[in-house]
């Protein structure tokens, strides 16, 4: 029995073949979600992940809205009771989009260039291998901790998680109650000149779907004059909301740290486009990421309308996503867009909340568990932690309203860059290097947070 907790971390290195094999099988399952039931199959992953734990003495539960969609919970059994800490992943992928596209089978799996190739392989199955292989070195050398660390998986994430998390934060909000949790979304490493950070995700971004009308009325195109073309607003209203200046906002922790980008002038919002630029220079995804959480966002993504070639047209239709900041309230979109159509003429709107903002404190113990694991796992002792909230969201919102402290960090390696895992798009796939990283950044975190009786 090993209870060093840098020996553990070596028996990470031993098991490499069982890890990339686990991650593959996680990978073999078609967890597709379309978002249209029936879809997911996602109680297949859940059937997987808990025959493989059981092997490991970690018994499961599982927590179902629809049989074939469940949820996975795996309790650590050497522990206290006090529920400390969540590892948090989902079990459903995106749809395939173009087969003939992908280089191999989006669901073999194949092991090339240092890279396992396939949908899901990034998005979130890395994660979820590497939550599973932590624990089970763990409980096979049965380590005891006086807090408890408990796997949680969720369905249907890609699509708003009413299966999924949504589902258990309304109906089993006790199983994923935990202090903290760690999660997709977030977390990675941005190399500028030697310097290594990494983005804490703390927070995400609200994401609003407005559904807009725009009246008119109709007649026979050959005597446009009779009717009133609902086009005529349609136009001016896009043309407003492509020329909308958002006002400046510059309160997310982020901003507080740009000093460790060597970016020394305090930012307000009088100077923020001038220091948004000076990011760009550093590093082109930092000054995209600094300009992402400076302002609410609001882009047209759909328009319908017009039934007949030979018609005026009635009624317009037109879609637009909006991202707000985790300050922002609902108020405050709709005084915006108050503000874009105040002289157009026969429109109305409707706003729908796909994901409300949240965000977590970023000085927190998890953290320190964090900054302590991933210097560990990627031997690195001179990382720079960075609060970041992110564009896009997660199950992470779900937790963050029962009060449970969530961190978007997966323990990437520094020399897997993120952005070529093409997540969500073609050729998905996820470097070995972070998937041990990222094993050995949970286990590190889990012996950290979870106290070891040694
Ligand atoms: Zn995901």
């Amino acid at each position: 029995m090993i209870n060093d907790v840098n020996n553990l971390l070596l028996e990470v290195d031993d098991k490499l073949d069982d890890l990339i094999e686990l991650h593959q099988n996680l990978i073999k399952i078609q967890s597709v979600n379309s978002g249209y039931m029936p879809t997911g199959n996602e109680t297949e992953v859940t059937k997987f992940c808990s025959d493989w734990l059981k092997k490991y003495k970690i018994s499961s539960n599982v927590f179902s809205r629809d049989k074939e969609r469940g949820n996975l919970i795996s309790k650590y059994p050497y522990s206290g009771n006090e529920k400390k800490l969540l590892l948090m992943s989902h079990s459903d992928v995106v749809p395939v989009e173009n087969y003939d596209k992908w280089e191999s089978d989006p669901f073999s799996a194949k092991l090339s260039e240092g890279r396992i190739w396939g949908r899901g392989s990034s998005d979130c199955k890395g994660l979820l291998a590497s939550q599973m292989m932590a624990m089970s070195i763990l409980a096979e050398n049965e380590i005891k901790f006086q807090e408890n660390f408990t796997l949680a998986c969720g369905s249907d994430e890609a699509h708003g998680g009413r299966y999924g998390f949504g589902w258990l934060a309304e109906n089993h909000p006790e199983e994923i109650r935990f202090k903290y949790a760690i999660n997709e979304g977030g977390g990675s490493p941005v190399t500028i000149g030697k310097n290594l950070y990494y983005l804490l995700g703390t927070g995400e971004k609200g994401r609003l779907e407005i559904n807009i009308k725009i009246k008119g009325e109709s007649s026979h195109a050959s005597v446009p004059w009779l009717g009133k073309n609902a086009m005529g607003s349609t136009a001016k209203a896009i043309q407003k909301i492509l020329d909308y200046t958002p006002d400046l906002d510059c309160s997310t922790d982020i901003f507080s740290y740009l000093n460790l980008f060597g970016i020394e002038t305090k930012p307000s919002v009088e100077n923020l486009e001038i220091i948004i630029e000076e990011a760009y220079e550093k590093n082109e995804s930092l000054g995209s990421l600094l300009k992402a959480l400076s302002r609410m966002t609001i882009t047209p993504t759909i328009i319908k309308g017009g039934i007949k070639s030979n018609s005026v047209p009635e009624s317009i239709q037109l879609v637009l996503d909006v991202r707000s900041l985790p300050n922002q309230t609902e108020s405050d979109v709709k005084e915006q867009l108050d503000e874009i159509f105040s002289n157009i003429e026969d429109i109305s709107y409707e706003i729908d909340y796909m994901a409300k903002p949240n965000s977590s404190p970023f000085q927190t113990e998890l953290l320190e568990a964090i900054k302590i694991s991933q210097s560990r796992s990627v031997e690195r002792d001179d990382i720079q932690w960075i609060p970041s909230v992110s564009n896009g969201f997660t199950d992470s919102r779900f937790t963050r309203e029962l009060g449970v402290i969530t961190y978007g960090f997966r323990g990437t390696h520094p020399d897997d860059n993120p952005n070529l895992e093409n997540v969500h798009g073609t050729n998905e796939n996820y470097g070995v290097k972070s998937l041990v990283s990222s094993t050995q950044t949970m286990l590190g975190v889990i012996w950290e947070l979870c106290k070891p009786i040694i």
